[in-house]
C-alpha cells in the first residue's frame, strides 16, 4: 500500500497535552519536522465523539490541520484494563477530568484500583493511534500497543498520566520510573510512531 509522504517543515500536534508534545519532539527531531502544538497556537479542543482511537484521533489531525494550513498530527491513546473489559480505552481522558474540566490522575488510578483490584488478573494494555491530516483532507494512521499490568500503588515522577500503575511486560520499572529515553524504546506511542516514521516521514538526517 501506497502511502503520502510529509515534507521537512512545520507540524502541528494537535493536542493541548505537554506531555505528548514532549514526546512527539523527541521523536520527530531527527526527522526535520519543527513541531508546534495546537495548545502552544491556542486553537479549540474539538469534542472527540468517535468511538474508537482512529476516528477520535482523525476528528483531532482534521480540526487541526483545517485551521492552520499545516498538516497536523493527532495521537488518540489510553490503557485497556483486561478486568474492566477494556476500560477505560477512549474514556481514560475522561476518568481523569474534573468538574472544572481540569485533569487529575490520582482519583483516575484510584478507580482502577478501586473496581479492578478484586480480580486476579492484572492485564493492562497501552494503545496510541496516530493519525496524520494534510489540508486537503487526506489521512493515514497507525496503531501501537504495549501488553503489561497494572500495579498497585503508583511509582515514579516521570511520565504523565497512567504512567505510575503500568508496567510493561518483560520490565520491573512503571512507565513513570523511566527516563523519556526508556519509555520511548518500548511504549505503545513509540511503536505507532516507528510504523508513521517508515511510511510517511521524511528519513531521517
Ligand atoms: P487523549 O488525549 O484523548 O488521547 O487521552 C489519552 C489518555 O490516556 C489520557 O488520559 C492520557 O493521560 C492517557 N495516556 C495516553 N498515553 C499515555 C502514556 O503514555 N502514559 C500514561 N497515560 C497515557
Amino acid at each position: 500500500m501506497s502511502h503520502r509522504r510529509l515534507e521537512p517543515g512545520r507540524l502541528v500536534l494537535a493536542s493541548h497535552n505537554a506531555g505528548k508534545l514532549r514526546e512527539f519532539r523527541g521523536l520527530l527531531a531527527p526527522h526535520g519536522l519543527e513541531l508546534v502544538s495546537a495548545g502552544e497556537l491556542g486553537l479549540p479542543e474539538p469534542v472527540e465523539t468517535g468511538t474508537t482511537f482512529l476516528e477520535n484521533a482523525a476528528i483531532k489531525a482534521l480540526a487541526a490541520t483545517r485551521a492552520t494550513g499545516l498538516p497536523a498530527l493527532a495521537d488518540d491513546s489510553g490503557c485497556a484494563v483486561a478486568a474492566l473489559g477494556g476500560a477505560p480505552g477512549v474514556h481514560t481522558a475522561d476518568w481523569a477530568t474534573q468538574p472544572d474540566g481540569s485533569r487529575d490522575y490520582g482519583p483516575a488510578m484510584e478507580r482502577v484500583m478501586r473496581e479492578a483490584g478484586h480480580d486476579p488478573d492484572r492485564g493492562c494494555a497501552f494503545v496510541a493511534t496516530l493519525v496524520l491530516a494534510w489540508p486537503d483532507g487526506h489521512t493515514e494512521g497507525f496503531e501501537g500497543r504495549t501488553e503489561g499490568t497494572w500495579t498497585w500503588p503508583p511509582r515514579g515522577a516521570q511520565g504523565f498520566g497512567f504512567d505510575p500503575i503500568f508496567v510493561p511486560q518483560g520490565q520491573a520499572m512503571t512507565y513513570a520510573e523511566m527516563s523519556t529515553e526508556q519509555k520511548a524504546r518500548i511504549s505503545h506511542r513509540a511503536r505507532a510512531f516507528a510504523a508513521l516514521a517508515a511510511a510517511c516521514l521524511p528519513p531521517p538526517g
